[in-house]
């Protein structure tokens, strides 16, 4: 099953399952209370980690033509993003990094800084390179604390498609990675049994139309079932929080005008627009600091 957050005119926003072609709206099945919460979230706490795969009383719900809602970034309002910072021997590798995940620990993400499919990421500055990296997301279905491997992938209510678009150079990671726009997530959470199995997923990232990003899932330094124990270990993860594994090698620098697009394997497509409209002088100066990407981008390896 396939969910998703979405807005219909003039201004409504619920949480529905897309059947076909049509959206189904499950706001009926929804507890009244928690109104602060998105529909998304209130979802995901009804069912206590168990979205439902099938939908048996369908005819009973209303449904939108999926071309007539706004589709919104699939969790509105994570209360965190979590995300892996090398966490593929390529993407070490071409970043020149001396250290991966095992050292590194994992990083935040502003929840505001996510971005629905087909939204326009917005450079903020004139004066710096930005990377697009794409990345396969999951969603926390069920409360995480301490959880071991064994036991993660029963916390996680689906899986979807994230770019981590990050500004390149010395400044904290959660700073580089956490602009308004810079983490377009969706268009669907995707249930685990639609997935199948992670190994078998691949990865692929366009900027316009060259193939910058191409792997295989398996090829994680952490699976998902290792990086959401760690976190665990860390911090309390919430229904709705989104925890990203990582990117593969095959970063390089997006300007206004690109058009982004990652697509994973049974997850689906996530695209972005790139605009420099507003772009400001960058106020720091962490440019020729930090990790160094590639200077041009490389074509994918052979797969
Ligand atoms: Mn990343």
């Amino acid at each position: 099953m396939k969910f998703l957050s979405f807005r219909i005119p003039p201004g409504v926003t619920g949480v529905g399952v897309l059947i076909q072609d049509r959206v189904v709206d499950l706001s009926p099945v929804l507890t009244p209370k928690e109104s602060g919460l998105s529909p998304f979230r209130r979802l995901l706490n009804h069912f206590d980690g168990l979205l439902p795969t099938t939908i048996d009383d369908a005819p009973d719900l209303t449904s939108y033509p999926l071309a007539s809602v706004e589709v919104l970034p699939v969790v509105p309002d994570p209360s965190k993003i979590v995300a892996a910072p090398v966490n593929y021997f390529d993407h070490q590798a071409e970043m020149n990094e001396d250290a991966h995940i095992s050292a590194l620990g994992v990083f935040l993400k502003a929840p505001s800084s996510v971005l629905a499919d087909g939204g326009t990421i917005a450079l903020p500055y004139s004066d710096r390179r930005f990377d697009q990296e794409g990345e396969l997301a999951f969603i926390i279905g069920k409360t995480a604390r301490h959880v071991s491997p064994d036991n993660a992938l029963a916390h996680i209510a689906g899986y979807t498609c994230l770019l981590d678009m990050t500004m390149r150079g010395g400044e904290d990671r959660s700073t580089r990675k956490s602009f308004e726009t810079f983490t377009p997530v969706g268009p669907y959470l995707v249930t685990p049994d639609e997935v199948g199995p992670l190994d078998a997923l691949r990865l692929r990232t366009w900027v316009n139309e060259e193939l910058r990003q191409d792997a295989d899932i398996k090829d994680l330094i952490w699976g998902v079932p290792e990086l959401l124990s760690y976190v665990s270990s860390v911090m309390t993860l919430n229904p709705g929080d989104i925890v990203s594994t990582g990117t593969p090698a095959g970063v390089g620098q997006v300007s206004d005008g690109d058009v982004v697009a990652v697509e994973i394997s049974l997850v689906g497509g996530l695209s972005a627009h790139v605009s420099s409209v507003g772009a400001v002088p960058c106020p720091t100066l962490g440019a020729n600091r930090g990790p160094k990407p590639p200077a041009a981008v490389t074509s994918v390896r052979d797969h």
